[in-house]
């Protein structure tokens, strides 16, 4: 079910980790900005965009991992963006990306993952202001809709994960730290923040979002093991480096 966050902007909400797909309407149609996430919601999804009424003209990836790099055959054959880092690291992990994939979920196209464009210096059909960062992923990007006041952030500032360190790049505290400065500067012109997963936040939310997500990144930086309730990339993936041990790196 699309749930509608702004004037047009919608998102739908997959169990797997409370992944959102975002719909966002442009002058010829819609943009789908990380569409997922099993065969069955791409099927949904792709009946509730019919229902508006309008074709897809063009896809979005935040960032080059698996759950973000997904597509079907019926939001038709129409470029996906991502930004240049992205887009580059995306046709490098492809095939990992496909594995994770098939392992994950059920009914993905694989054939279709990970199949992006580098995205012009002027955005083409993308709207908004693309806000690309070193944190979480390689070429990882934010998009700012000003004008409908939502900021789509990818995997940062969920509820239902903790800030996730890119074991691919070194510095990733710093990263992180400078990322959340962008981000929050950001969101001084929205109402409405969309994660990647996790509940959309309305109001006075987003800056909790942020000042959670600082008070983790604070305490990594004091060399501490935060204490977060929220999920880990153990938890989603399997065993992989801490946050305290990358954090060092
Ligand atoms: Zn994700």
């Amino acid at each position: 079910m699309l749930n509608q966050v702004a004037d047009g902007v919608w998102v739908r909400q997959s169990e797997w980790v409370w992944s959102n797909a975002v719909v966002v309407r442009v002058d010829a149609g819609f943009i789908l900005v990380d569409p997922g996430i099993d065969g069955s919601d791409l099927s949904q999804l792709a009946d509730d965009v019919d229902g508006l009424g309008l074709p897809v003209v063009a896809g979005f990836s935040t960032h080059p991992h698996w759950d973000h790099l997904l597509w079907h055959s019926r939001f038709g054959d129409v470029p996906r963006y991502a930004t240049p880092a992205g887009a580059q690291s995306a046709s490098e992990v492809r095939e990992r990306a496909q594995t994770m994939a098939a392992g994950s979920a059920s009914g993905v196209p694989l054939e279709l993952i990970g199949l992006l464009t580098r995205l012009p210096a002027d955005g083409g059909p993308i709207p908004g202001e693309i806000i690309e960062h070193r944190a979480h992923a390689i070429g990882h990007a934010a998009v700012l809709l000003k004008d409908r006041g939502v900021l789509i952030a990818g995997d940062m500032l969920s509820d239902v994960l903790i800030p996730l360190l890119d074991p691919r790049q070194p510095g990733q505290v710093d990263a992180y730290e400078q990322a959340l400065g962008r981000l929050g500067e950001a969101t001084r012109h929205v109402d409405v923040l969309v994660p990647g997963h996790g509940s959309v936040a309305e109001g006075p939310e987003v800056a909790a979002r942020l000042a959670a997500d600082r008070a983790y990144l604070d305490a990594l930086r004091r060399g501490e093991d935060p204490v977060d309730a929220r999920l880990d990339q153990d938890w989603l993936s399997g065993p992989h480096q801490s946050n305290v041990e990358l954090a060092r790196q």
